[in-house]
């Protein structure tokens, strides 16, 4: 801001005071050949000439000569005095017309200065260039006849040393009032922009310290504000994050602990009393032992999932005789347990995508099926292809007969760890991952899946992808 300030008034320095001279006398000149062009355009109308020279000469304060040439006879044609401190009309007639022969030597137009000399009181003819002085422009135009008409054009450059004076005084007012304001802004620009960061920078390190609830408050300006929506949305995102983790922690002990419990029970019961330490009470501990061993599994892909470590395998093969293969690996537990599962399909299709990423999927969706179908224990899967109006798409639907799903918990399905409270004796045993995994395997393999479901009628549970 001093600097600013300090340029300014530099500015103002060297403009008005420094080339004050130079610019006032430069503007002179530059005025006098602006009014000799007109003189010169004037001549084309002799009868005018002289009211347009002297209106001329009374605007900008100049005196004008004016002499007309006749076989070397010079004959006076006007005057104009409206100029102070006037050369020209002080000077002889034989000095006045010698500048036609100056001024034709010199290519038409002759351009001196005169200053007055105290001692010989009179005006002498000067090289140096100062103010105060005279500036005398002389020129020819040749009239109708071909004769030479000389104009001597006078101007005055007023001195201008009292007039530096008085902005130097006025500079120093400009100067000092600049100073004081420029400080003041200074203050105030600082505060304004300083104060609510250090603010935000204080709610930042409680942050950093584990409170989620630290208020951001902006300020006055736009910027601070927009930073501190920001933290205040990296805030919530983190609280969020934050309710997650734990939550996930309270999911997975809880979900680790009943078979872990389990375990442990039957172990100490088979180890305590006789007569306990039967093939059934071993198939229980295997039986939890074997759920423990996929529930952490599925926590393990799932976080591989999300954490962007897994990725896409493509590859082109044929997917229906894929899927035929893992359906009859099925079967033979499904015969065991009187289920029946049943592939559909009228053609095989062959695809690009990830083998196992979308048979794991599949098969997540047979095992639910299994798991929730009703008493005929029959699941279908349906292969079919069709034209969605863009592509070509391949759609399995699995299909079980079972309660089905109530409309208004069919979108938290999805959901991590999201179980639907049912009597349903195995619904209680169930991760609550496996669709979570599906969804996000097949956002992974860039398909898509979905529900068709409602209150005891079945559920039809689907995955697709472009052919
Ligand atoms: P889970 O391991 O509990 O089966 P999922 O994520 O696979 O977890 O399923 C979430 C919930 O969706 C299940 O708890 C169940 O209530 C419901 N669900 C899933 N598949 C079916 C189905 N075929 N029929 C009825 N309900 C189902």
């Amino acid at each position: 801001m001093a600097g600013f300030t300090g340029i300014v008034i530099l500015l103002l320095w060297l403009l008005q005071v420094v080339f004050l001279g130079t610019i006032h006398r430069n503007v002179r000149i530059s005025e006098v050949k602006d009014i000799a062009r007109r003189l010169a355009s004037y001549t084309e109308a002799p009868i005018t000439l002289e009211s347009k020279a002297q209106k001329l000469a009374n605007s900008k304060s100049v005196c004008i000569i004016a002499y007309r040439f006749d076989k070397n006879r010079a004959t006076e044609m006007f005057s104009c005095d409206a100029a102070e401190n006037c050369v020209i009309h002080s000077l002889e007639k034989g000095e006045l017309i010698s500048m036609h022969d100056k001024a034709k030597a010199n290519g038409g137009k002759l351009l001196c200065y005169y200053s007055y000399d105290n001692e010989k009181n009179k005006y002498e003819l000067t090289s140096e260039v100062s103010d105060g002085q005279s500036i005398v422009y002389s020129f020819i135009v040749k009239d109708a006849r071909g004769n030479d008409m000389l104009f001597i054009i006078n101007a005055y450059v007023a001195p201008v040393a009292s007039t530096v004076r008085t902005l130097n005084y006025l500079l120093i007012i400009i100067s000092i009032t600049m100073i004081t304001l420029s400080v003041i802004l200074t203050l105030i620009l600082s505060s304004s922009i300083t104060k609510p960061i250090t603010k935000i920078n204080a709610s930042a390190k409680e942050l950093a310290n584990g409170n989620y609830n630290a208020a951001f408050e902006g300020g006055s300006y736009r910027e601070a504000e927009e930073l501190s929506e920001t933290l205040t949305y990296a805030a919530s995102e983190l609280s969020r994050v934050e309710k997650l983790r734990s939550e996930l922690i309270a999911n997975t002990t809880h979900d680790l602990r009943t078979p872990l419990t389990m375990i442990t029970g039957y172990a100490e019961l088979m180890r305590d009393l006789e007569g306990e330490n039967t093939p059934e009470n071993a198939a229980i501990i295997a039986d939890e032992a074997k759920r423990m061993t996929s529930l952490v599994n599925d926590m393990l892909e799932i976080s591989k999932l999300e954490n962007g470590v897994a990725k896409a395998n493509i590859e082109q093969f044929n997917l229906t005789e894929a899927v035929t293969a893992e359906i009859e690996k099925y079967q033979e537990f499904c015969r065991k347990d009187g289920y029946i599962l049943r592939f559909e399909a009228s053609e095989s299709v062959v695809v690009k995508t990830d083998r196992t990423k979308i048979t794991r999927a599949l098969l997540n969706l047979v095992n639910n099926a299994l798991t929730y179908t009703g008493t005929d224990k029959t699941v279908i899967v349906r292969q079919e292809r069709y034209f969605n109006g863009e592509k070509d798409v391949l759609r399995y639907s699995v299909i079980d007969s079972g309660e089905g799903i109530p409309e208004d918990k069919l979108p938290l399905i999805w959901d991590r760890y999201y179980k639907v409270d049912s009597p349903h004796k195995r619904s209680a045993q169930g991760s609550g991952l496996g669709l979570s995994i599906v969804n996000k395997l097949m956002t992974l393999i860039g398909g898509r899946c979905g529900v068709l479901s409602s209150n005891g009628n079945g559920s039809i549970f689907w995955i697709e992808i472009d052919v």
